[in-house]
Order: C-alpha cells, then sequence, then structure tokens
C-alpha cells in the first residue's frame, strides 16, 4: 500500500512485545493515529530519540489493510519541546492538551486547524512563555474547532444582543451569555467583566494570530478559567481526568 507522510504530534505510546512500540499520533492531514514502530526497542536508526510523546516529528507510514493500526517507516525529529520534558508541571499541562484532542478528534478525523493549535501550545509553554494565557486559548479554540465555539454576541434567553458594557453570565446548556435580567451569578453561571467578553471573542476569532502571544490580566485569566473549565465538562461530558491539574493547588 501506498506510504504517506505527515508532521505529526506523538500523543502516547506503549512498548509491545520484546522490541516494537505501539505508538498514538496525532498528525496534521490525517488526525489521531496508532501505528507500530518495529524494531524501536532495539537500537534503530529509523525512529532514533523521535518517540517521545508531546514530540513534534515528520513521519511516514503505511496503511496496512485488515487492521486501523499502521506501519511507522520512519520518524524523524523536529522538535522535541525539552521545556515540557523537564518541567512536571508542564508534562501535566501538555497531558491534559492530548487529552482533549483525543476526545474533539477520534481516530481518522483530521483537523489541520486543531494541529497547529496543538503544535503552538506545545511550542509556547516548552518556551515558558505565558502558561496561562496558553493554556486557556488553547482551551478556547480547542472547543471552537471542535464545534463548541461560545456564543458572545447575545443573550440566548432573551436574545438581547451583549453591546460590551456590563457583566455578562456564562450559560453553559445553551454554551453563550446570558443578561443578568434572565439568570443569577454563580457557580454554574460564572460571570465576567466586558474585558474578559472581549477577550473571549477576540481568541474565537477566525483572524487570531497565534504568534502573537496575547496577554491576560489576573481578573480575565480568573474567570475566563472558571468560564471555560464550565463550558469544557458540559459539553464533554465528563471531567477530564488531567483536569484536576489545572487548578490551583490551594482548591
Ligand atoms: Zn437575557
Amino acid at each position: 500500500m501506498e506510504q504517506k507522510k505527515s508532521e505529526a504530534i506523538i500523543l502516547r505510546t506503549k512498548d509491545f512485545g520484546e522490541s516494537d512500540r505501539i505508538v498514538t499520533f496525532f498528525s496534521s492531514l490525517y488526525g489521531v493515529l496508532r501505528g507500530v514502530a518495529k524494531g524501536a526497542l532495539r537500537s534503530s536508526k529509523r525512529f532514533v530519540n523521535s518517540l517521545a510523546i508531546f514530540s513534534l516529528v515528520d513521519l511516514e507510514f503505511t496503511e496496512r489493510r485488515s487492521s486501523d493500526l499502521v506501519w511507522l517507516d520512519s520518524c524523524e525529529l523536529v522538535d522535541g519541546f525539552p521545556g515540557i520534558q523537564t518541567d512536571y508541571n508542564l508534562l501535566l499541562k501538555a497531558s491534559y492538551m492530548v487529552e482533549m484532542t483525543e476526545i474533539l478528534f477520534p481516530l481518522n478525523v483530521p483537523s489541520p486547524e486543531m494541529f497547529k493549535l496543538l503544535r503552538f501550545a506545545l511550542g509556547s509553554i516548552s518556551n515558558g512563555r505565558n502558561t496561562e494565557e496558553t493554556m486557556l486559548i488553547f482551551q478556547a479554540l480547542a472547543m471552537k474547532i471542535g464545534g463548541f465555539g461560545i456564543n458572545v454576541s447575545k443573550c440566548s434567553l432573551c436574545g438581547r444582543p451583549y453591546k460590551g458594557k456590563g457583566r455578562a453570565l456564562f450559560h453553559p446548556p445553551s454554551g453563550s451569555i446570558v443578561c443578568l435580567a434572565c439568570e443569577k451569578e454563580s457557580v454554574l453561571t460564572p460571570g465576567m467583566e466586558p474585558n474578559t467578553v472581549h477577550v473571549l471573542e477576540q481568541v474565537q476569532s477566525p483572524g487570531l494570530s497565534l504568534s502573537n502571544t496575547l496577554r491576560f490580566n489576573e481578573d480575565i485569566i480568573r474567570e475566563l478559567k472558571g468560564v471555560l473549565m464550565a463550558h469544557i465538562e458540559h459539553r464533554l461530558g465528563r471531567k477530564l481526568k488531567s483536569a484536576k491539574y489545572l487548578q490551583p493547588a490551594n482548591r
């Protein structure tokens, strides 16, 4: 069968038998795939230093007729994101991103846009650039790319347009903001200042350039965290296993 090539990020690996390794990877062109790296546990030139989780690699693989597992033919390291590999907290954050990616994009569902986001976010936290902002951008944008963008244009209950004045509430069941005349602020319907709503709109806008990292103040970070956590839990139907690591230690 035809050999395929793609840039990819290694999501998980598992040793298999005496010398092989099963690798789950997110490829920019074909989505999440699983493959067998034959002989990866022996010294093998084809896979040298390139199968560490969260690494960005150039992969060559061949599909198999009778199996979901592809054959990995070669794998070349592009960026190992060394900042993540040596920092336990960043490893947990990277695990969270990978878990969310796999929930939103099951096997064989390609999304070059999601790939670009994951590559940006891993690179950004590895370089120690604005980790909190990066996590929030990742969460909001991953949900949007997965089809669950938050509507910030109007109250979903009464239809009143939001003109950027006064607090707005986030309403998980509708995935939208609602106004204070329709709902009360609570843990279930967390509130946002106009600045926070504006940032959420900016982050979800199609023109967002991932290379210009945004800086948010502490209030915006705190409010966005609450809103995105409520949104993700509601839409994805369960707590992500790694979500607890995103909360401050004293909670
Ligand atoms: Zn309303």
